[in-house]
């Protein structure tokens, strides 16, 4: 087990993008001013840390990389647009989280799941942000190199969602693939969604953002079609791999899709997006960010998931929670927490 990280570089890189953020984090990732740095495959040298943790789920071995991370300037109107100030400072106040600020994680995962013929099938769970203008991301790929996964052998990416921290890493900046060699796995509804005519109504985002938002999806989304490799969609739950089960869990996106990996009697619950905050979609899940595609379904995935993962005990891998996104969700009078996972043991 390998986990490779320095919490002070951290905070102290957070904080150089920290005031240069509007309240929409893609409109953050534009500005954020940080320069980018690409990481080495140690964690010597100017370059910086690599940021990759490697555990295991029975026998498969997982690999959680870290995209980037950027500090949001408010918890408030991102995170909770609905909560009365009172009840999120009690909130954040009795978790010790600043109520000034907050940090957004992005973290991916890898899966080496084994095959019928005795080999490995190298499963990518979504690809960053990729080079696609946000400096403080879109180093999912470096880290998987460090970790010793080149980008030729992804064998599939499995997207939970069309977002652009998602997605956008299937692209190269110059337009080639970033996998070249992988297929591409989603949510036929999310697929549906995007490629129609999304409704972002009720997303809290000004137009423009929004445009931005359906252009991404598209453009990605045509770039897995025009891989050369299937992109094959799922409807609802459905078993492409035996060790993965497909959970629709929407809200933040129509198709947004969380996965529970099993070996045996060990389970991991692949989360995704649905929670942004390690405090506030935990405390009351009818508190969500206002990127949610569809706020109330969203508020009633949160509710089922944390009471399932909270009843289940289970091991849950959060792409936006602190890095590297293991936890578990425990109850707590009337809400939940997100109990951090003990890693390294
Ligand atoms: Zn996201």
């Amino acid at each position: 087990m390998t986990t490779r990280h320095t919490p002070i570089e951290l905070s102290r890189r957070s904080l150089l993008v920290a005031g240069a953020l509007a309240f929409s984090p893609s409109l953050a990732f534009a500005r954020a001013a940080t320069p980018r740095r690409p990481l080495a495959a140690d964690d010597t040298g100017p370059a910086g840390p690599a940021r990759f943790h490697r555990f295991k789920v029975g026998s498969i071995e997982c690999v959680a990389v870290n995209d980037g991370s950027v500090t949001l300037g408010s918890v408030q109107p991102t995170f909770a647009a609905s909560a009365s100030k009172e009840a999120l400072d009690a909130a954040l106040d009795k978790a010790f989280h600043p109520r000034d600020k907050a940090l957004l994680e992005f973290n991916a995962i890898a899966l080496k799941l084994p095959t019928a013929g005795g080999g490995t099938e190298t499963v990518l769970v979504d690809c960053g942000y990729g080079d696609a203008g946000a400096p403080a991301l879109g180093h999912v790929q470096a880290n998987l190199r460090a970790a010793g996964i080149t980008p030729e052998s992804v064998d599939t990416i499995v997207i939970s969602h069309a977002h652009g921290d998602h997605v956008n890493g299937v692209l190269n900046k110059d337009g080639s693939l970033a996998y070249p060699n992988a297929r591409y796995v989603m949510s036929k509804v999310e697929h549906d969604f995007w490629t129609g005519n999304p409704d972002l109504s009720k997303v809290g985002f000004p137009e423009q953002q929004k445009k931005e938002f359906i252009a991404g999806a598209q453009k990605h989304i045509a770039a897995m079609k025009a891989s050369g490799k299937k992109l094959e969609l799922i409807d609802g739950s459905s078993k492409v791999f035996s060790a993965i089960e497909f959970v629709p869990t929407p809200g933040h996106t129509p198709g947004h899709t969380s996965f529970v990996l099993r070996d045996g009697k060990d389970e991991l619950f692949i989360l995704a997006d649905v929670a942004h905050n390690h405090v506030v979609m935990f405390a009351d899940p009818s508190w969500g960010p206002v990127f949610d595609t569809e706020p109330d379904v969203a508020t009633a995935t949160r509710a089922r998931m944390w009471d399932r993962l909270a009843s289940d005990r289970s091991l849950v891998m959060a792409f936006h929670l602190p890095w590297p996104g293991l936890g578990h969700v425990r109850r707590d009078g009337k809400g939940y927490e997100w109990v951090i996972a003990a890693t390294g043991l």
